[in-house]
């Protein structure tokens, strides 16, 4: 039966994320994703600082799984100007939390201080629908999005669209420089370019900006970085000839951001450095960036319990205790985000003590050592900790080193992977909180 309290609490709030930052019963989740929106906004000032350019806060995936709606704000607050994400689905979603929020459009903002939002990735359009009612491509120009157009047959939908709606779609011309993932090839973009003027000349579009993606930033002496530079700027000679001429030019993400000064050009794409981590720890960490991690993922051991000497744990029995042991129970498992190549790796502490967990991650659970239950001599130890007790996968070092805290540099490396997926994994079931000043609310309208 369905009560109307019921459908009260299932109606879709549209802030996802602050429904998801409350739990359905208080203390119902162990678990929980501490989020410190004051290491955001500080990342977002020192990146700005950096950059000396204006930025792009990329929340593309949930901000990096961090939340979409308080770190957009947070972002804005700390003087962020652009906002992008991946997928039209996503941009429309931020455009109702920046809406709900009275954060001001483009449009109605004829000063230019309004925040803008760009996403990358349109979906597939028949150009001869693009006009409909239910048209996704109505639906960006009416949120007052900026777009990015790679084709020919992209840019023939939007202009449908565009007509139909008798507005102007601002659009980025996306150029590849090397990546080969997306943007227009060197042999396409005459063909682009002349379209795109033709639309211009017509009033359906206007083309603010172009832009490109570095594929090996992080990598300082590769020479990748130079040879893209140098398809941007050929790019930027055909463009000019057709007669266009897009004033924000964006090459940069994270890496290029901090590491190649002549890919700021108008305007950086912040990312990961956002979030606090480094696109590439072995070239710079965090700390040595100035950047502070900004989620904690902590949980608590639900059981505890002493095992014999050489008991298997966990499925498949890889791993089994080399003396008689504690070891405790943490409700997190694959489905929330901890990788399951974390088996017997990764890193966890407990009480200020690093462990590891031992055995496989299960679905929504994994065992952790604490140690041994027997002392040199053989005599039993108590457990070294209890039920309740924090437990704590990843988060940023304690500064005055009193507690030992995993970071997400030190998952990737254990999983083989990049602390990216590490954060951006993190699963929905996990209730993120929200601490530090503004906790996203202190967004002044401009
Ligand atoms: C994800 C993404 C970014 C941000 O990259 P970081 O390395 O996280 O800073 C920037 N631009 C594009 C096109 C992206 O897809």
């Amino acid at each position: 039966m369905t009560t109307s309290a019921d459908s009260a609490a299932t109606t879709p709030s549209t802030a996802p994320e602050a429904a998801a930052a409350r739990p359905p019963l208080p203390g119902a989740a162990t678990s929980c994703a501490v989020i410190d929106l004051e290491a955001i906004a500080h990342n977002g000032r020192r990146l700005a600082q950096i950059a000396g350019v204006p930025w792009m806060a990329v929340v593309k995936a949930d901000a990096y799984g961090h939340g979409l709606g308080p770190v957009a704000l947070t972002a804005l607050s700390a003087g962020a100007s652009w906002l992008g994400v991946a997928q039209l689905a996503e941009a429309l979603t931020l455009r109702s939390v920046l809406d709900e929020a009275g954060v001001a459009r483009p449009a109605g903002e004829p000063s230019g201080r309004a925040p803008r939002v760009l996403t990358w990735l349109l979906p597939v359009m028949d150009p001869s629908r693009a006009g409909a009612e239910d048209s996704p491509l109505r639906a960006a120009l009416a949120a007052d999005l900026d777009l990015s157009v790679s084709t020919l047959s992209q840019l023939e939908a939007l202009e449908a669209a565009a007509r139909l709606q008798g507005v102007t779609a601002r659009l980025h011309l996306k150029v590849d420089t090397g990546m080969s993932r997306g943007g227009a090839m060197d042999e396409d973009l005459p063909a682009l370019a002349a379209a795109l003027r033709r639309a211009v000349d017509e009033g359906t579009v206007d083309v603010v900006g172009l832009w490109s993606h570095l594929s090996r930033a992080d990598e300082p002496t590769s020479g990748s970085t130079e040879e893209h530079l140098t398809r941007y700027r050929q790019a930027e000679r055909v463009v000019q000839e057709a007669g266009l001429r897009p004033s924000i030019r964006h090459l940069a993400a994270t890496g290029g951001l901090l590491w190649y000064p002549q890919a700021r050009m108008d305007l950086v794409r912040a990312g990961i450095g956002l979030y606090g981590l480094s696109p590439d720890p072995a070239v710079a960490t965090s700390a040595e960036l100035g950047l502070r991690p900004a989620m904690r993922l902590e949980s608590a051991l639900v059981q505890v319990k002493r095992i014999d000497a050489g008991r298997a744990v966990s499925y498949g029995g890889t791993w089994s205790a080399p003396t008689d042991r504690w070891v405790g129970l943490v409700p997190l498992g694959y489905s929330d985000g901890v990788p399951r190549a974390a088996s017997s790796t990764g890193p966890v502490g407990v009480g200020g003590v690093m462990t590891t967990i031992v055995g496989r991650v299960c679905m929504d659970q994994v065992v952790i050592d604490l140690g041994p239950a027997r002392d040199g001599a053989g005599a039993p130890l108590p457990a070294p900790a209890r039920v309740g007790d924090t437990v704590v996968l990843w988060g940023a070092p304690d500064a005055a080193g009193r507690e030992a805290v995993p970071t997400a540099d030190e998952w990737a490396q254990a999983c083989g992977t990049i602390n990216y997926e590490i954060v951006t994994r993190l699963g929905t079931r996990i209730p993120r909180r929200y601490v530090g000043a503004g906790a996203g609310g202190d967004y002044a309208r401009p």
